[in-house]
């Protein structure tokens, strides 16, 4: 069943912009998905949308490289290489925020190879998976510190919390960041990762840009909205960094949607390129912004 909504999911503003775009979803039900937008918040939100208990088949695809450990092919090469290199990176950011390292919680963790490197570099983790098979797969890594929802967590005064392109998945998106808030300590870290559609790999795929992933991201956030998210719920917005790797992962998805009979090479080719011009382009045009921001609020 899909439910329709009629005030905006982040702000609650019945200012709603009606079918701002129509998409597809490319990846799994070929289906098309009907887009709002928020007046308020600038919020784009996919409307009518599957509801929470029903949309599980629509995450059920081979190629959902994070609910798995990858495969053989390029792409999945690729993918667990630049994975890899962002677990460092932000190992590095999260040092860099709070010192030491303490008490943090992933939500949406995947396989936890993130909050498993963490935990060999001092962190005390704690990890939610709802997905099953990611869950199982995370749990023999880190028995006894992963659950597959926030009310099974009984821990509390996180210093860190992150939720690394989880946001957009996540349909109660207010309480549950409200119950998150709960459990971070005062001027802790909530981080959030989120792609972006204002982005240049945005403008040049169109509606067959891989990060509007329809209807699994039931939300897309320009980083006005991410600066209402932090207003919303009284956190300081400190810093936005972006992700630089994003914008080729992404351009190399939209390439596979936009012109599927292309070579490999010609498509790896293009998405390099697209990569690296978005990067660019976000860097030197106002009008636009990175592929995918991480924004760091802290609590008061
Ligand atoms: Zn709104």
């Amino acid at each position: 069943m899909s439910e329709e909504i009629h005030q905006c999911p982040l702000c609650g503003s019945s200012h709603i912009i009606k079918e701002f775009k129509r998409i597809q979803d490319y990846a799994v039900s070929q289906e098309s998905f009907t887009i709002d937008q928020c007046q308020n918040c600038d919020l784009i939100f996919t409307n009518p949308r599957p509801e929470k208990q029903d949309i599980a088949p629509y995450y059920e695809f081979e190629e959902y490289y994070s609910h798995s450990d990858g495969g053989d092919d390029l792409v999945s090469k690729i993918y667990q290489g630049v994975k890899a290199r962002n677990i460092r990176s932000k190992l590095k950011d999260l040092e860099f925020l709070h010192g030491a390292p303490g008490k943090w919680l992933d939500y949406g963790c995947g396989t936890a190879e993130l909050i498993n490197q963490g935990k060999m570099a001092g962190w005390e983790v704690s990890g939610i998976e709802p997905n099953s098979n990611a869950f199982s797969l995370a749990n023999t890594k880190l028995p006894g510190q992963i659950f597959q929802t926030l009310d099974d967590c009984s821990e509390t005064s996180f210093d860190i919390i992150s939720l690394y392109h989880v946001l957009e998945h996540i349909h109660d998106i207010r309480e549950t960041i409200k119950e998150l808030l709960n459990k971070l300590k005062s001027r802790g870290h909530l981080i959030i990762a989120v792609p972006n559609p204002l982005s240049p790999d945005s403008n040049k795929y169109q509606d067959q840009w891989a990060g509007w992933d329809v209807p699994r991201h039931l939300y897309h956030f320009p980083s006005s909205t991410m600066e209402e998210f932090g207003k919303i719920f009284s956190l300081d917005l400190i810093r936005i960094q972006p992700m630089l790797f994003d914008s080729f992962y992404v351009s190399l998805l939209s390439e596979s949607y936009q012109n599927p009979n292309q070579s490999n090479i010609s498509k790896y080719l293009s998405a390099f390129y697209s990569g690296l011009w978005s990067n660019i382009k976000a860097s030197s045009d106002s009008n636009f912004e990175h592929s995918s921001n991480i924004y760091y609020f802290r609590k008061p």
